[in-house]
């Protein structure tokens, strides 16, 4: 495995298993896209409520790295459901970004009642070849379930919150079984348990850092791993993952870190 290693989607599209997440990074986006194809990054995760799409598309312009070679999300936002307003939103992304195909684009959060005339929308927009994989995001169990029963295509991606502290088992298992790949969002725990003993012993034996053993963890797990940060040493950092191993005890600690935490939002409540 190193920073070019993907995943095949369910579509056959193939994902890069490391992604640059740029919730929150505001203006410093396009030089942290810039960075991070610098370093070898070849995906970014973006979504229309970010409001980073410009700056992810402008970044995108300016590397010598191609268009065709790096992988691009974004998300419909919750403000967005509906087919036709759906169809609007997906417009106005690929306005935002510049360009002429996303890769995939995800339902952000599970809106109730409006959620499948939305997946409708996103049906046609793939069968178009205007994105080449959809998929969702913070979809549990019952979510899944419903789309399933009332669906043609089945998402390629359900991107969660994942991290030792908060591992969503089931769902997990359930979109493993329906060949549903998963990405793993708040991957180092907004920075929250960076400093959880466990978590720095494990760092001290392999001579990484806590961040550095959270992204590895999670891609031995076989998840696609989005890291957020907008600083270039840390860009780097979160990159350098590919030179060392946790072994089975090491794994094992941090899988016994499980507090069911979620950091972001909780969708097992919504309906
Ligand atoms: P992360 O778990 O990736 O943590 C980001 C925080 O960690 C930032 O404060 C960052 O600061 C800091 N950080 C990054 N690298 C290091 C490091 N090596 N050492 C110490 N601190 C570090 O949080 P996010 O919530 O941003 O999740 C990552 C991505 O997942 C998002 O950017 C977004 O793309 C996606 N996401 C999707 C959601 C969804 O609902 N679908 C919800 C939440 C996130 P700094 O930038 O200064 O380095």
């Amino acid at each position: 495995m190193d920073i070019t290693s993907t995943l095949t989607l369910n579509n056959g599209v193939t994902i890069p298993r490391l992604g640059l997440g740029v919730f929150r990074s505001g203006a410093s986006t396009k030089d942290a896209v810039l960075r991070a194809l610098e370093v070898g990054y070849r995906h970014v995760d973006t979504a229309h409520i970010y409001r980073n799409e410009e700056g992810v598309g402008q970044a995108l312009r300016e590397s010598e790295v191609a268009r065709e070679d790096v992988f691009v999300t974004t998300k419909l936002w919750n403000d967005d459901h509906g087919y036709d307003a759906a169809l609007r939103a997906f417009d106005a992304s690929v306005a935002a970004l510049g360009v002429e195909t996303i890769d995939l684009w995800l339902i952000h959060w599970p809106v109730p009642e409006k959620r499948l005339e939305s997946w409708r929308a996103m049906e046609r927009v793939l069968k178009e070849g205007r994105v080449r994989a959809i998929g969702v995001s913070n979809f549990m169990v019952h979510h899944l379930e419903e789309l399933r029963a009332n669906s043609e295509v089945v998402p390629a991606i359900n991107q969660i919150e994942i991290h030792p502290f908060g591992q969503q088992a089931k769902v997990t298992a359930w979109c493993k079984e329906k060949g549903i790949a998963v990405q793993a969002y708040s991957p180092l725990t907004k920075a929250k348990r960076l400093d959880d003993p466990a978590l720095g012993r494990v760092a001290n034996a392999v001579g990484r850092t806590p961040a550095q053993v959270l992204i590895r963890w999670a891609l031995q797990h076989d998840l696609i791993v989005l890291p957020k940060s907008a600083d270039p040493g840390r860009i780097a950092e979160n990159a350098a993952v590919f030179d060392f191993a946790l072994d089975v005890p090491q794994m094992e600690e941090l899988d016994g870190l499980e507090e069911g935490l979620h950091t972001a939002w909780d969708p097992t409540t919504e309906p």
